[in-house]
């Protein structure tokens, strides 16, 4: 098969594209820069090259850690996501030969958030949002942007995406320090205050962890593209759901760190803004029902498992 990775430069992409290669399909990255096995987004007003599955994976990250959240950061954040899957879905309704699927992804924001839940209903693909904030607003603009997909002629399949959880290790002190911007996803974030012994939930810590480790988030996309019977929204997050609080005991176990603290809500919003706070502070407890009917099986179905094979201790 070929198939077009939109962000596919990306941890999740690379980490797709990598599967795709190593079971011999040929995978074309669709990126800002060009380069061997790439094509640039610009490149796609001549026309899609023939192909058999596309997946949009782009999107300029929410949370880099050290840029300030200006109008022009969120302004970026939004039409990363929805021109890339509007000029895909052009490009592909334009297409002679049209590949047989588009999978469009979004984040599990979707949901909103309810400010101030104690409990957390289960929201499976079919559940409609619990309340708008920015993040859930963003998901709503970027699934919408996927809608004039010409679907008599293409299946369409829309992914909501967990937190995607990748290796770490725990390193050497000057390893810490130097491995701390070269992985990616959550988890090489808050790695470095967890090994310092500064681990810490955030916020009230009730709030759910919808989280996934990055070979699932790879097998579900691979299933999807696979299977001809999926179409329509699917989750992809574990079925192993916990709270903050469990994840950040799990995390701190695996590295053999304590956590001793716990960052207000507060201290938050205030380094962050409120806008993306809910990311953090709030969570959706959400169920990959359809994922799960399709018959895709987990193989990190709890987050136990997920670290004991993500976090290495190296010394
Ligand atoms: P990354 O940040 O690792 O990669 C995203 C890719 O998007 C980059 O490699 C880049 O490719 C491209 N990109 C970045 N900024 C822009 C921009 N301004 N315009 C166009 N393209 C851009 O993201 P992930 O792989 O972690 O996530 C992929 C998608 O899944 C994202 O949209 C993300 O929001 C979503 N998601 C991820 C989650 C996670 O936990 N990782 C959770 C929920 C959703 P290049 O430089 O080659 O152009």
């Amino acid at each position: 098969k070929h198939i077009i990775v939109g962000g596919g430069s990306g941890f999740i992409g690379s980490a797709l594209a990598q599967a795709l290669r190593d079971r011999g399909d040929r995978v074309t990255v669709l990126s800002r820069t060009g380069g061997d096995q790439r094509i640039t987004w610009d490149s796609l007003a001549d026309g899609l090259p023939d192909c058999d599955a596309v997946v949009n994976l782009a999107g300029e990250h929410i949370l880099q850690p050290g840029r300030r959240w200006t109008e022009r950061y969120r302004q970026e954040v939004i039409t990363s996501r929805t021109d890339t899957t509007k000029q895909l879905v052009d490009a592909i309704n334009a297409s002679k030969n049209a590949p047989d699927v588009f999978v469009s992804t979004a984040g599990k924001c979707f949901y909103g958030t309810q400010t101030g839940a104690v409990d957390y209903p289960q929201l499976d693909e079919d559940s409609a949002p619990m309340g708008l904030d920015f993040p859930a607003e963003l998901v709503g603009q970027w699934e919408k942007a996927a809608d004039h997909l010409d679907h008599d002629r293409v299946r369409h399949v829309r992914v909501r995406i967990g937190i995607v959880l990748g290796k770490v290790d725990r390193g050497g002190f000057w390893g810490r320090l130097w491995r701390i911007g070269r992985s990616r996803g959550l988890l090489p974030i808050v790695r470095l205050p967890f090994c310092l012994g500064l681990g810490a939930g955030l916020g009230k810590g009730t709030q759910p962890f919808p989280w996934i480790h990055i070979d699932d988030m790879v097998g579900i996309l691979t299933q999807v593209i696979d299977d001809e019977s999926a179409t329509g929204r699917y989750n992809a997050v574990s079925p192993g759901i916990v709270s903050n609080a469990a994840f950040t005991a799990a995390f701190a176990k695996a590295l053999r760190r304590p956590v001793v603290w716990s960052i207000p809500a507060s201290l938050i919003r205030a380094v962050i803004g409120p806008e993306r706070a809910s990311i953090l502070l709030e969570g959706q407890n959400v169920v990959p029902k359809r994922t799960l009917a399709m018959g895709y099986t987990f193989q990190y179905p709890t987050i136990d498992s997920a670290m004991e094979n993500l976090v290495e201790i190296t010394f």
